[in-house]
């Protein structure tokens, strides 16, 4: 088995960390400043089960500036010419649980690609785990996932199992 797949999500949510603990190498930059991904940036991940490439891309936020426009762009461009879409979310501290306009609007422009998507939900070593279920609940209501999978991309948790899901849907 084999394909592509596209990581989409707001900026900071770790997905250049997801690529680079995908991969095992120090490829897309991590940074806690947000939009240090400006263009996509491709690794490929080589088992003996297959081979996926993913793309990483820059987050997607209320684009004001043409450069900003041009990220969005980038992003949801890579997300058109893939297999897979995989949404990538966090939930940062202090935060109330909710999807948030942002993520909204991101699921709304999917919603038109009809690919398969899956929710992936990072940083579960800071999500205290009492709120993974009403996340996904949230997030469901919202948008017809093939997959939901908790993740940490810091620390690898899910990592591999998410590597074996997208496999089944290529
Ligand atoms: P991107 O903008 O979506 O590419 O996000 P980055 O990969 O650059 O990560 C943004 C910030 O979140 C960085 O400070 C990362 O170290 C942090 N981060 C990413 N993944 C995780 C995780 O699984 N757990 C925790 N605690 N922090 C993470
Ligand atoms: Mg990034």
């Amino acid at each position: 088995r084999s394909g592509f797949a596209a990581l989409i999500g707001r900026p900071n949510v770790g997905k250049s960390t997801l690529l680079n603990q995908l991969t095992g190498e120090k490829i897309a930059i991590v940074s806690p400043k947000p939009q240090t991904t400006r263009n996509r940036i491709l690794g490929v991940v080589t088992r003996p089960e297959g081979q996926v490439a993913f793309i990483d891309t820059p987050g997607i936020h209320q684009a004001k500036g043409e450069l900003n426009r041009y990220m969005v762009e980038v992003a949801l461009q890579a997300a058109e010419e893939v297999d897979l879409v995989l949404f990538v979310v966090d939930i940062p501290g202090g935060e109330k649980l909710e999807v948030g306009p942002g993520n909204r609007t991101i699921l709304e422009r999917l919603q038109k690609l009809g690919k398969p998507t899956f929710l992936v939900i990072n940083k579960i070593d800071t999500l205290p785990k009492a709120l993974i279920l009403p996340l996904i609940d949230l997030y469901r209501n919202e948008f017809p996932f093939a997959e939901v999978v908790p993740i940490s991309a810091r620390e690898g948790d899910g990592v591999d199992r998410l590597f074996q899901v997208v496999l089944q849907h290529l």
